[in-house]
């Protein structure tokens, strides 16, 4: 099933805080309305398309972000950067 994102038109919601993502059947009926507070909603069409998203990661931003960043030696073989 894919996960669709969906955020609130008016930007602000006490329960869902304006922005959820769902999985949801892929013939599913469009979501049109908040299933928390029944608010209109639209779809946020690809949330990989965000600038930070294409922006290439370095070993130390991975690092900061708490991920072990392994360099592949070969087959099977990995150093720990
Ligand atoms: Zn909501």
């Amino acid at each position: 099933m894919p996960l669709y994102e969906y955020e609130h038109c008016d930007g602000k919601c006490k329960i869902c805080g304006g922005r959820f993502t769902l999985l949801r059947p892929v013939n599913a009926p469009e979501l049109t309305h908040c299933p928390l507070c029944k608010a209109p909603v639209r779809r946020v069409l690809s949330s990989f398309n965000t600038p930070n998203f294409l922006k290439p990661l370095s070993v130390s931003d991975a690092k900061k972000a708490g991920f072990t960043v392994l360099k592949r030696l070969g087959k099977g073989e990995y150093e720990r950067q």
